[in-house]
């Protein structure tokens, strides 16, 4: 999520665009900084036995967070506040059932157009219902109960808040200043983020290497010695329900990402990324990855199906409205064009500063909650559980 008007370039959502190298049944990926998304830890992540605590189903606030907060103990605890409010907002609508670790740092980022950055801390490789191999935010996979598990990262979500910005909290019941942002609202969004509200695809293979960007491609999947064998594009969940339109003809992300996995022969070995990106590039499958840049700049061409049976059931679009690409902007947030004025609103990329969220939800349509229709069906259709949606889809482990 960016800022409107003289913030016009207020950077919100940095999010983790960027896992370059393995991912693997044995191998996660963690992001220990969302802002600095070139910086990625592959981990071993060997089968662990489920010894999840139960967690009272009463529990109003699921979210566990560990501040890191250097400013004054006032601020540290208007903080604490409002992550804790985000986090009871967040456990009314979904059916959580267990704790999502926070790692939430508050500290001048030194960028002044930054607003923070969350992400999750650890992506999991699970397989979906239909057999495919997508990488899952480990704040879900935790919900999922599985009886075995690949090891967890100790936090659910890195979150990053830049202490050198304006901000306004609902707590000190005073006015907005029109050039304040409200802080709460910011951190439901980049919760969200966090629990996994993030597509695969990104421009990070040719920003990797200072080119300008042409397409975009899901995640590749690195393994083998040293990391260098090519094992495959790969999905987030999220991207399972994408759909991109290009001269009226729909295709699935997935469908996009297998014609991808042709471009280079799996198991290749490659030195370096350049080397990488130069075959994919020359291959007659890099059509896709500019037929995406395409949809992904190109108003109402990118759209999110929920998952049958979600509370749900109009196809959702995604901003695509961002021209040039925007990474961090553009796919993973609901269209702003179709959804600033409705109950969707905290998912669309930007905010405007001097609103508050309860004048956004009023603007909405007065909704009785923040997270609106659209992005609970989203959420739903990932594999949360909701009261509405009692059953989700459950991805597979095996060790
Ligand atoms: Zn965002």
């Amino acid at each position: 999520m960016k800022s409107q008007s003289i913030y016009s370039s207020l950077l919100l959502c940095i999010l983790t665009f960027t896992h370059f190298l393995t991912i693997t049944a044995e191998r996660c990926v963690d992001i220990p900084d969302p802002l600095n998304p070139s910086k990625q830890v592959i981990v071993d992540c060997p089968p662990t036995v489920n010894s999840d605590a139960y967690v009272k189903r009463q529990t109003t606030n699921f979210f566990e967070v560990t501040h890191n907060c250097t400013a004054t103990a006032a601020l540290c605890n208007k903080i604490k506040e409002a992550f804790n409010d985000a986090g009871k907002e967040i456990s009314k609508v979904l059916e959580l059932k267990q704790i999502i670790k926070v790692n939430a740092t508050f500290t001048d980022l030194i960028n002044p157009f930054l607003l923070g950055s969350a992400g999750p801390a650890r992506y999991i490789p699970l397989t979906s219902d239909d057999k495919i191999i997508r990488s899952y935010p480990q704040a879900l996979v935790k919900q999922f109960s599985l009886s075995t598990h690949p090891e967890y990262n100790d936090y659910d979500i890195t979150a990053r808040l830049n202490a050198a910005q304006n901000w306004w909290f609902r707590t000190d019941n005073g006015t907005i200043g029109s050039d304040q942002y409200d802080f709460y609202a910011v951190i439901l969004h980049e919760l969200i983020h966090g629990l996994g509200f993030i597509s695969s695809w990104s421009n990070l293979l040719e920003t990797l290497v200072d080119q300008d960007t042409t397409g975009l491609t899901p995640f590749p999947d690195f393994g083998g010695d040293n990391d260098s064998q090519f094992e495959g594009f790969l999905e987030n969940i999220f991207d399972k329900y994408v759909k991109f339109t290009r001269n009226g003809v729909v295709s699935t992300s997935t469908d996009y990402t297998s014609q991808l996995n042709e471009s280079v022969p799996i198991g290749t070995s490659f030195d370096t990324v350049e080397e990488f990106l130069a075959r994919v590039k020359s291959s007659p499958q890099w059509e896709i990855a500019e037929f995406t840049l395409e949809s992904a700049t190109t108003n109402d061409s990118l759209t999110f199906t929920p998952a049958e049976g979600t509370s749900y059931k109009e196809v959702i679009y995604l901003e695509s409205g961002l021209y040039p690409y925007d990474q961090g902007s553009s796919i993973s947030h609901v269209s702003e064009k179709h959804y600033e004025l409705t109950p969707d609103f905290l998912m669309t990329w930007s905010q405007d500063p001097g609103i508050t969220l309860e004048f956004a939800i009023q603007r909405g349509g007065n909704h009785s909650s923040p997270i609106g229709p659209r992005i609970l069906s989203i959420l739903e259709s990932m594999g949360y559980e909701t009261e509405s949606f009692p059953n989700p889809i459950i991805p597979t482990y095996e060790p």
